[in-house]
């Protein structure tokens, strides 16, 4: 399925170019044009998902094996010491192109620090509490 207001079936589909590092049946992997990093790449599913929620899980099941090829390629031929694989879903988590698309970011020594959060705190029961609420709803 393709939205024809989306820009990201556009360019998955290959009607938009874009700096295709990857691309078979499923997923186009560009390059972000924005880039948080040197490599910084986006995975694209070839069919509109909104986001994960949405996926087809045997789409979604390629994903994580994918993004580890494509950061196994930017250590090797970015020199990059590392990567950070990142999903946003819903505006409040950052997503700003309502299409799946997974960043894999290289990460380069002394770099930057991305993706980071400042570590909060929670009690036994209130861990127990939430932890019981998510379970209720998988
Ligand atoms: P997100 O905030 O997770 O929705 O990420 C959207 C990403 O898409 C951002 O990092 C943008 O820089 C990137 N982006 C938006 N439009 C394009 C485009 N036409 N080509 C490549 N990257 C894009
Ligand atoms: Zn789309």
């Amino acid at each position: 399925m393709r939205d024809g207001n989306c820009i990201f079936c556009k360019i998955a589909n290959g009607e938009i170019p874009s700096a295709t590092v990857f691309e078979d049946e499923d997923f186009r992997v560009i390059l972000d044009l924005g880039p948080a990093s040197k490599g910084h790449a986006l995975i694209l599913p070839k069919h509109h998902f909104k986001d994960l929620c949405e996926a087809d899980p045997a789409v979604a099941a390629k994903i994580l094996p994918l993004a580890g090829k494509v950061g196994q390629a930017m250590i090797k031929e970015l020199r990059a010491s590392g990567f950070n694989v990142v999903q946003n879903n819903g505006a409040s988590a950052g997503q700003t192109v309502f299409h799946l698309h997974v960043h894999v970011i290289p990460r380069y020594d002394g770099g930057p620090l991305m993706v980071s959060w400042v570590p909060g705190g929670a009690t036994a029961e209130e861990l127990a509490e939430t932890a019981e609420a998510i379970r209720r709803g998988i």
